[in-house]
């Protein structure tokens, strides 16, 4: 073959390119090169539906909903828990002590404020890790807490020793990082680095970042710290979920979320939506590391917790995520799901459903809404009704029970048509009786 494989030759070297195309692959030098710098397939999940979502306008959660939720979110998978400080309260103390008494696979953190006094009080709480926060844009440093930079890096410095001191992990947060002078957050963050701290986090605290801002402060960053980058994106402008994926390309290695994306205002980075955006983009990763089948039971744990209903347009679990309408897409749908599907409802233990009970929809899906009642019919007949329903979604909304009402009387009518022979169920090659009315 070699020679004659039409391959030979036309590269003017002689070599071929064919048996041997993955060794030719590998020194391409046009080939482009792997983006080092991406965690897109290696990133932990910090959950924060007990702390940043405590912070949720309609959440509280008791004792017995805290753990309820701390265990479901442990078998979920998720690499972290983070809960509210326990200077916040004194019943807020005795949860974060009851929860790591729990034996939980994920660490479990508090969140502090960036001070001695609540540092040693979380660490007598059994914690796994403190994420220690301070704001530092010049917005907080005039109007929250006063503190200069000076004084915020050597505090900074003492508290990361000392948690270090009682073998814990730490991180080291500014708040509202995006707003924060650029050379101050590096040099405290280098500062911090040097000392050992496990990760330096950036917050998006008022959601006014956009995936190109977060795309560039984190890989300045990654540029400049050695430890862990963790990342937290508020939802105000939109861009939570965008947010976390760029941070993840540029280099950060943890991000923060809540059940829903409660939190703050109207929240964070929401677990299922980031769930949503990394499966398709590393689904080994992500399928073999997370319960995604858990998904929906989690989230509806929380939302009656918190008293709402989980939005219609949620990523994954919105009532009408896998809900195909249109006759066009429907028929494609039955053919192949991934034709209009990037996520397949199996991997969430979901299903998908066709739509079939409006004025848009085809016969294709009215053949199997057919079958589902375990009614036959030619595909003519089909046609026939068909028309019918989207005669009456014509004129009015129709729910499914109209649409089935529809088929179910045509169908009866086929029965009674004087010498035509009833439509016969065909089972394993045999014909079975069918129930009218079904
Ligand atoms: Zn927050």
């Amino acid at each position: 073959m070699c020679g004659t494989d039409g391959t030979s030759g036309a590269n003017g070297t002689g070599t071929r390119n064919g048996a041997n195309g993955g060794a030719n692959f590998r020194s391409n030098p046009y080939q482009p090169v792997g983006d080092f710098l991406s965690n897109v397939g290696s990133f932990k999940i910090i959950e924060s539906t007990l702390r940043e979502g405590e912070q949720f306008a309609n959440a509280y959660f008791d004792t017995e909903t805290k753990i309820k939720i701390a265990k479901a979110l442990d078998a979920f998978g998720v690499d972290y828990i983070e809960l509210t400080s326990p200077a916040a309260s004194e019943q807020s103390r005795r949860d974060c002590e009851a929860i790591c008494k729990l034996g939980l696979k994920a660490k479990i953190l508090t969140h502090v404020r960036c001070d001695m006094r609540d540092a040693k009080l979380a660490v007598e709480t059994g914690v796994d890790g403190l994420d220690v926060v301070i704001g530092t844009s010049s917005f907080l440093r005039e109007h929250s807490h006063g503190k200069d930079m000076a004084y915020i890096e050597k505090t900074a410095i003492e508290v990361i020793e000392y948690i270090k001191s009682k073998g814990l992990e730490v991180r080291f947060s500014s708040e509202d990082s995006f707003r924060s002078d650029l050379v101050d957050l590096l040099s405290l963050y280098r500062a911090v680095d040097k000392v050992g701290v496990n990760r330096v986090g950036i917050a998006d605290t008022v959601g006014c970042a956009s995936p190109r801002q977060v795309y560039d402060l984190v890989r300045t960053l990654r540029g400049v710290v050695s430890c862990d980058i963790e990342t937290h994106f508020h939802n105000d402008t939109g861009c939570s979920i965008a947010n976390a994926y760029c941070a993840l390309e540029a280099g950060a290695t943890h991000i923060d979320t809540s059940v829903l994306g409660i939190g703050e205002r109207n929240g964070i980075t929401p677990l299922g939506g980031l769930l949503a955006r990394m499966v398709v983009t590393s689904p080994e990763y992500v399928k073999s590391k997370y319960k995604l089948h858990m998904l929906k039971e989690i989230e509806d744990m929380v939302a009656e917790a918190v008293e709402v209903n989980t939005p219609f347009n949620n990523p994954i679990t919105g009532f009408c995520a896998f809900t195909h309408k249109a006759g066009i897409h429907a028929k494609a749908i039955l053919n192949n799901p991934s034709t209009y599907e990037i996520l397949n409802p199996a991997d969430f233990g979901l299903t998908r459903y066709v739509h079939f009970a409006s004025r848009l929809t085809g016969w294709n899906a009215v053949k199997t809404r057919v079958g589902q009642l375990g009614l036959t019919m030619t595909d003519d007949q089909v046609k026939e009704v068909t028309a019918k329903i989207k005669t009456l979604a014509d004129v009015r909304p129709i729910a499914i029970d109209d649409a089935d009402s529809i088929i179910r009387s045509f169908h009866l009518t086929l029965h009674e048509q004087p010498g035509k022979a009833a439509p016969v169920k065909v089972q394993n090659g045999e014909p079975v009786e069918v129930a009218n009315g079904l």
